[in-house]
């Protein structure tokens, strides 16, 4: 008998639809039992439809579906499982029994079953009963023994620092330790410590040392300590945080946990001693992107508390020094680009004057009227004048600067534009050192017409210059994304990383401006998995203080996550080898896209390798995809990725993986009928015609709203796939790409 019963009676009513079950011989659809508890009928015709597909669908395949009242029925509990647990089970006389508390229990359980259970014999698998880690020990005594010990409550990240252990622990073996501002008696302890003038630890910085009563754990005087913490938890008790991609969750919800099982947990009284120091100093990877993980909430300009609005530099809620800007000069101190009634030569379009006193005066007054109003604003906030961190007088978004005779005497005198930059932001640092604000730093660019350095003058200890890799001085050369920084190999980087080697010379506060994850062409989303590696380790051996990562959320395929998890694994250890590295990629590829991690490894792999073509260099913001991706050399692996994407989505561990699975691999099938059209559309047999019609209809029915490009055309526009189109052209044409880059319009891959 062919069964497979779900256990809700819409259920049976798809699956009878589905399947035809009127007429099927055998099938047997249980409406015994209505329950509340969600509709089981997909996970039963998953399941039919892969043992169908895989021959394993007999006469004698009987497998029954369900929830807590279900499994009740047949004497089973699935009260403590986890929402992700499942039971399995299969006696010699019974059924194939899967079990689970919630709808996404039964899902893995069906999706386990195919993977890993066999067809005949005795089944018994149990997943996620209990904790996840069985015991945890440390300097002999059980954590139920242990408190944990905040020794400065009164520091907003070391209160989070504290409960973020607690809740973590907790959620790893069931015990949450009380949270303590003493240690009382004899209690042993995990005791946290605030370096509060960071003479020893600086800003992040951090030990962790196990001792006969416990841990300590001693941070420098801004985030040192959550560091701390969050290491200890990935490093001795298996916690991972990272993003999980998401098509449709609200903002706050990618951030989250992994948590590897163990029995027991044992750290003797002297086994850890870490000392943790990030390779970038400032380890907040500060994204123009909203989402972000637990790690980083107390962590920079996301900072989250009352009075902040989250989001951009021009909040200054940054607790400790985080120095992106981000053209303030006019987005926040004169926001109506009114700066022709202080400076004559002003004209729209181009940026104001850099040494005109009275303009300067203005900006000053500007300057202190909203750092009075953001410490107003922040009003009962405890450490608030440490809220003022850094003010962004950055440049216009325009490399035109003014021409009157003293800008020019000063860019004669220091060989540079920037010099009256770099003098207008010292000047501002002098201005406020007998204000209340003395401990502000000055935010500036070297951006477009500035990223030439100063011959004489150098920027203040007190001035952060924000050098961007993006666009030389006279607009010509972008940066390439087909190699590192600091490759030899590339002429075109080399042009940026020497002037930001002087740069660094001159500067102990050099942010940057990266671009991993923008391309206005997004049906190429896999670039700068792997080239990000040697990005972070050349930017950390200049000294680089901090990163500002632009990042696109438009991506469909949501790979950005990764690229922005890779980063801040760099920003933290840009010293990790290779294999470390891509160990980092896969599993983070685990955690989203589940048991077929190293298939959809290999994929990010190929794709590297069919990106870098020749070894050109390619812009990965502007160029077209025709220069970012061979692809001859994609048509010859058509067959290995449309059987990498199989082969991972077999083994997604739910259906949501499956559906990242698809975002991701979705672009391959565009990318195959790009690199296929001539051979298999225009000159194809009929079969072959087929073939390539029904892959292309397969990539524009599965990816509604998937966007292609940025349209150039007078306002930005995000432009998804055509609802309709003509098979004739080559659908490269789809992205409309940017006619003044010229390229092989033959399209003879
Ligand atoms: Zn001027
Ligand atoms: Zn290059």
């Amino acid at each position: 008998m062919k069964k497979i019963i779900s256990s809700i009676i819409i259920a049976a009513t798809l699956f009878s639809a589905i399947t035809g079950c009127s007429t099927a011989p055998g099938v047997k659809v249980d409406t015994a039992s209505v329950t509340a508890s969600g509709n089981l009928s997909v996970y039963a015709d998953w399941l039919t439809k892969r043992l169908t597909a895989d021959g394993r669908l007999t006469e004698d395949t009987e497998i029954i579906l369900g929830n807590g009242d279900k499994a009740a029925e047949y004497g089973i509990s699935v009260d403590t499982l986890s929402d992700e647990g499942f039971i399995i089970r299969r006696t010699a006389d019974s059924a194939t029994l899967i079990f689970a508390k919630t709808d996404d229990g039964v899902d893995r359980g069906v999706r386990y079953y195919a993977n890993y259970c066999a067809d005949e014999g005795d089944l018994n698998v149990v997943k996620g009963e209990g904790p996840r880690i069985g015991k945890i020990t440390i300097a002999g005594a059980d954590l139920s023994e242990y408190v944990i010990v905040n020794t400065d409550p009164d520091d907003l990240p070391m209160v989070h620092a504290a409960e973020e252990l607690r809740e973590h622990l907790g959620s790893a073996c069931g015990i949450y330790p009380e949270i303590v501002t003493e240690a009382t008696g004899n209690a042993y302890a995990i005791t946290l410590v605030r370096d509060a003038d960071g003479s020893e630890y600086g800003d992040e910085n951090f030990l962790i040392k196990s001792h006969d009563s416990g841990i300590t754990i001693t941070g420098g005087k801004y985030r040192g300590c959550m560091y701390g913490v969050y290491t200890f938890l990935e490093e001795y008790i298996g916690v991972r945080f990272y993003y999980k991609f998401g098509a449709t969750s609200d903002r706050g919800d990618y951030s989250t946990t992994y948590i590897y099982e163990a029995e027991k947990i044992v750290i003797g009284a002297s086994d850890i001693d870490y000392y943790g120091e990030g390779s970038i100093i400032s380890r907040c990877g500060y994204s123009s992107s909203p989402y972000f993980s637990p790690a980083l909430k107390y962590n920079g300009p996301m900072y989250d508390k009352p009075g902040n609005d989250n989001m951009y530099s021009h909040i200054y809620g940054t607790y400790g020094v985080a120095g992106n800007v981000t053209h303030g000069l006019h987005t926040i101190y004169f926001p109506g680009d009114d700066f022709a009634e202080w400076d004559p030569n002003y004209t729209a379009g181009k940026n104001p004057c850099f040494t005109n006193e009275d303009l300067f005066d203005e900006l000053y007054r500007r300057v202190i009227a909203d750092l009075d109003h953001r410490t107003n604003d922040l009003g009962e906030l405890p450490m608030k004048e440490r809220n003022m961190c850094c003010i962004d007088i950055a440049q216009l978004d325009t490399s035109s600067f003014c021409m009157c005779d003293d800008c020019m005497a000063v860019y004669k005198e220091e060989g540079a534009t920037s010099g009256a930059v770099i003098r207008h932001a010292n000047k501002m640092v002098e201005a406020l050192s007998d204000t209340p604000y003395s401990d502000v730093y000055v935010g500036c660019f070297a951006y477009f017409g500035t990223t030439r350095p100063p011959k004489m003058t150098k920027p203040d200890d007190k001035v952060i210059v924000n050098y961007c890799f993006y666009i030389t001085d006279d607009g010509k050369t972008m940066i390439c994304a087909n190699h590192s920084l600091g490759d030899p190999e590339c002429e075109t980087n080399k042009k940026f990383t020497d002037l930001y080697e002087q740069w660094c010379e001159i500067s102990e506060n050099t942010y940057i401006w990266y671009y991993p994850s923008v391309a206005y062409y997004f049906a190429n989303t896999t670039q700068d998995v792997f080239k990000m590696y040697g990005d972070i380790q050349y930017l950390a051996n200049c000294g680089t203080y901090g990163i500002m990562a632009l990042q696109d959320d438009l991506d469909t395929s949501r790979i950005y996550f990764m690229k922005w998890y890779l980063l801040q694994r760099l920003m933290w250890d840009a010293d990790m080898s290779y294999e470390e590295y891509t160990g980092h990629i896969k599993e983070f590829l685990f955690f989203n896209y589940g048991d077929g991690y190293e298939l959809v490894f290999d994929y990010l792999e190929l794709m590297d390798r069919v990106a870098d073509g020749d070894g050109d260099c390619w812009a990965g913001i502007f160029s077209p995809p025709m220069y970012k991706l061979d692809f001859s050399k994609l048509k010859a692996e058509k067959d290995r990725i449309l059987a990498l994407h199989e082969g991972a989505r077999r083994l997604a561990r739910n259906t949501y993986e499956e559906e990242m699975i698809d975002a991701l691999f979705s672009f391959s099938r565009y990318h195959i009928a790009i690199a296929t059209h001539t051979d298999m559309w225009l000159n194809g047999s009929e079969e072959d015609r087929a073939w390539y019609k029904e892959n292309l209809d397969t990539f524009v029915r599965e990816n509604q709203g998937a966007i292609l490009y940025l349209d150039w055309g007078g306002a930005w526009k995000y432009t998804p796939a055509p609802g309709s189109f003509d098979y004739d052209v080559n659908p490269i044409e789809w992205m409309h790409c940017n006619p003044a880059m010229s390229w092989d319009s033959d399209y003879n891959y």
